[in-house]
């Protein structure tokens, strides 16, 4: 059992972002209000592992996620993954996060599709050894879990925000946000016939339009 902690509670909040929408946006303003923490990390990954090469590179992603939270006060761009040449296991950063700060909880976002999928991630059973899973709902998925992913969802759910200070790791919370049914793919489908999509922080649909992606 790990120890509980003072210190604030890391929030890190992993993606593809190809492009950052809104469904990113309010999810990661949800949470910041309804936990308590000072900071909430968006983590670009360089090369996803489950999806196809994004076509965007990662230092544009990643310029895109920069620009668009510089208004939020709370929320900062970690782009470690970036650095490696390697697919982005999640599982991998997060024990370096773990190194890192010892002493601090630290929460995962993933959506309930992602949740969905997680036996085919990387390493999955290790993740929560360094994190906590913070899992949000998603239009168009209910939670539909493998029964390996059900234990563990049995194993370490908690109902309430507090108790993810109780220990650095190893709980799942499952929260409440606004649901927003968007997603990358479909704002780039959006982009492509359009060149336009309602489903973008003003910030992002500028730099698409001067850079003219997702034509
Ligand atoms: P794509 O359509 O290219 O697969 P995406 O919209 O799912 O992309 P990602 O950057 O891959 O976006 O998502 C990062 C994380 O955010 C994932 O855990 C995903 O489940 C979650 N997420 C993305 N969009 C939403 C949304 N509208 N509601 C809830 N969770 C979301």
């Amino acid at each position: 059992m790990s120890q509980s902690s003072d210190n604030p509670l890391l929030i890190y909040f992993g993606g593809t972002f190809n492009p950052i929408h809104l469904g990113h946006l309010r999810l990661a303003e949800d949470i910041s209000k309804q936990l308590d923490t000072t900071a909430l990390h968006f983590l670009p990954c360089h090369i996803p592992a489950l999806k196809s090469p994004p076509g965007v590179s990662s230092e544009v992603r990643a310029h895109m996620v920069l620009e668009t939270i510089a208004d939020y006060p709370n929320f900062k761009l970690d782009d470690r993954e970036l650095n490696r040449q390697t697919p982005s296991y999640t599982v991998d950063t997060l024990r370096e996060l773990r190194n890192e700060f010892p002493n601090h909880a630290i929460g995962f976002v993933i959506g309930m599709d992602s949740l969905n999928q997680l036996h085919r991630w990387h390493r999955y059973q290790e993740l929560l050894d360094y994190c906590h899973l913070i899992i949000c709902e998603r239009p168009g998925y209910t939670l539909a879990p493998v029964p390996e992913i059900q234990t563990i969802i049995d194993h370490g759910r908690v109902s309430d925000s507090k108790q993810l200070q109780q220990s650095l790791h190893g709980k799942l919370l499952f929260i409440q946000t606004r649901k927003s049914d968007v997603s990358s793919t479909q704002v780039r489908q959006q982009l492509a016939q359009a060149e336009t999509s309602q489903d973008l922080h003003p910030k992002t649909l500028t730099m698409i339009q001067q850079m003219g992606l997702y034509r």
